[in-house]
């Protein structure tokens, strides 16, 4: 290469980044129970990636399978270079499994996809396109929602539309975890110390130049889905007290109305008392106010208490998540707990060049 080559692609480097030059690309994927997805999943994504020119690296993370799941990825990370399978201790949610995903990711973009092909890995090289030409976030836009069913749409948009006009930050519509991220973006999500984490939230928070590539959400390949309502209704509360301290702050107001109300209602019984004379009759609205206001209280009681069990999450500072096991190319060790990306690397290069 002659002095000026080395000038030309110097100057190629910098001006377009890593994105231009070799850039790494982590896949991080979460699986639970996948047993009957997961080597479709495998195959599909490999085929994508092959045309690809970048270096690829695949994260299973696997988040307490009980079924053949486990067996599976061993094999993949056994016999594929590129794939490194981590085994959480036991289920942590899929919020968990993809923290721990970031964690571990080296790529200087970032993918988070489903294992059951809803999200499906053909948009993937769109995504990559997006990023070389400047975007830090590319997220999946779900266009057609057929598979899901009709009371999931309903509620899903609904949890958007009020998530959107209560919290500071704005979830961009029909759009799940299925996204790239520039290395930036992951820095910046890693810096979010918080225990209780509503990715989605949290991939909003931080911002960044982003846009959407829209597709069409395929059924689920094979299994089961792992949201059932009780869940997802959780999973909503989550996001809620996790974004917004409205349904904390709204108490005053609706005390400072009933309390007007009452004050106008009191004038008015004590100007007819005095006009009129004491009646007797006032039981069943006597009555419908005490019930009223009782339930008011038992109710913002209860919205303290959906705060106060976050802050008692927060303060025990318990780790996200914990791995058992790291598995790559034949190496499969015990692991410490909660983990630590770097210390990880370096002991796996030293190990490797050992
Ligand atoms: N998942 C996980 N931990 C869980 C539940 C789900 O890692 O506790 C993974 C699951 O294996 C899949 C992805 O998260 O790859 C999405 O789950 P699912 O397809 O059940 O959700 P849905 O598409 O029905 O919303
Ligand atoms: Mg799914």
């Amino acid at each position: 290469m002659t002095a000026r080559d080395t000038i030309k692609s110097l100057e190629e480097a910098f001006a377009g980044g890593v994105r231009k030059a070799h850039p790494r690309l982590s896949i991080i994927a979460p699986c639970y129970n996948e047993a009957a997805t997961i080597d479709a999943f495998y195959y599909a994504l490999k085929t994508v990636l092959g045309d690809l020119s970048l270096t690829p690296e695949i994260i299973f993370v696997d988040d307490g399978s009980e079924d053949e799941t486990r067996a599976k990825l061993a094999r993949f990370a056994d016999k594929d270079a590129l794939v490194k399978a981590l085994f959480l201790s036991r289920n942590f949610g899929k919020e968990a499994a993809m923290s721990a995903g970031l964690d571990h990711a080296t790529g200087d973009a970032v993918i988070v996809i489903d294992t059951d092909l809803q999200d499906p890995p053909e948009v993937i090289p769109e995504f990559v396109e997006k990023w070389r030409e400047g975007f830090d976030v590319v997220y999946g836009k779900r266009v057609d929602r057929q598979s899901d069913t009709f009371l999931k749409r309903f509620t899903a948009g609904k949890f958007y539309s009020l998530f959107n006009s209560m919290s500071g930050v704005k979830i961009p519509e029909n759009t799940g975890d299925f996204r790239l991220m520039d290395r930036r973006v992951v820095e910046a999500i890693k810096q979010l110390p918080e225990r209780s984490r509503f990715m989605k939230g949290l991939f909003a928070w931080v911002g960044y130049n982003s846009t959407a590539v829209e597709y069409v959400r395929p059924e689920r390949n094979a299994g089961s889905s792992k949201f059932n309502y009780w869940k997802l209704w959780n999973f909503a509360l989550d996001g809620f007290v996790s974004f917004s301290s409205a349904p904390l702050r709204v108490w005053s107001y609706v005390g400072a109305v009933v309390a007007s109300f009452a004050f106008l209602y009191a004038s008015a019984i004590i100007i007819s008392v005095l006009l009129t004379g004491i009646d007797l009759p006032g039981y069943a609205s006597l009555l419908t106010f005490v019930l009223f206001l009782g339930g008011v209280q038992i109710l913002s009681i209860g919205v303290l208490g959906e705060y106060i069990s976050r802050l008692f999450i927060e303060v025990k500072q318990r780790p996200v998540y914990i791995v058992d096991r790291v598995i790559e190319s034949s190496k499969a060790k015990p692991h410490a707990i909660n983990g630590d990306a770097a210390a990880d690397l370096a002991e796996n290069e030293a190990s490797g060049a050992a």
